[in-house]
């Protein structure tokens, strides 16, 4: 039997693919077209790369086309019913490329003024529902400070540098201590704040900061 919030859910979001947006059949969640399956901007091994305090970081899919669209959709149009299928995405993604090299799963938190106000995290939303699929716990393991302008209005890479300069706390330096730790998150372009996120990591006194996005910039 279907929950009222399945049928508002179904009245809203008709079975919509994720990320073409066409209606598609039968009835349900939100989740990938067939055309959509075999057409997704999928990264070769996971777009492997190194930053300057994560040892890797490895993402799903190309932020561009219909990824970024639905991405968009998922993060300021309040379409958080996405998040099962961003979740199953990245936990294939770290099924495949990071078994085995990580003791706990976290995520990039927002903060906590901009929670609020959009209802929801969105990389935490996909984090738990990666780490659900993988059948792992998902632990809180960073805060961000308030006060910090959000990433994406400030312009270059220097200036995106300097505005996430202590942007993070750990927010149990036990919890992290001697743990491999891998940080999701929605998308990563410069790196820069999954950089900053791992050093406030390691500087707590993790062993090492492994990364995990849904998508990519080419
Ligand atoms: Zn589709």
């Amino acid at each position: 039997m279907s929950r009222p919030a399945d049928i508002l859910l179904d009245l809203v979001y008709p079975t919509r693919c994720v990320f073409c947006h066409g209606f598609i059949a039968p009835p349900g969640r939100p989740r990938i077209c067939p055309a959509c399956q075999a057409k997704l901007p999928r990264t070769e091994d996971g777009r492997r790369r190194k930053g300057d305090f994560f040892s890797e970081c490895v993402s799903a899919l190309y932020y561009e086309g219909d990824v970024r669209e639905a991405i968009h959709r998922y993060k300021f149009g309040g379409v958080q019913v996405y998040a099962p299928v961003f979740g199953e995405l990245v936990a294939s993604l770290i099924y495949e490329q990071l078994e085995g090299e990580y003791d706990l799963i976290s995520w990039v938190p927002l903060d906590r003024g901009r929670r609020r106000s959009r209802g929801y995290d969105q990389s935490e939303l996909i984090a738990r529902n990666a780490a659900a699929r993988l059948r792992r716990e998902l632990t809180p393991t960073l805060v961000k400070r308030r006060g910090v302008r959000p990433q994406s209005r400030t312009g270059e890479p220097e200036k995106r540098r300097a505005n996430i300069a202590d942007a993070y706390r750990v927010k149990d330096p036990a919890a992290v201590a001697g743990k491999r730790i891998l940080l999701i998150d929605d998308i990563v372009t410069t790196g820069a704040t999954l950089s900053e996120c791992a050093k406030t990591l390691l500087l707590a006194g993790a062993e090492d900061v492994r990364c995990a996005t849904l998508a990519s910039t080419r």
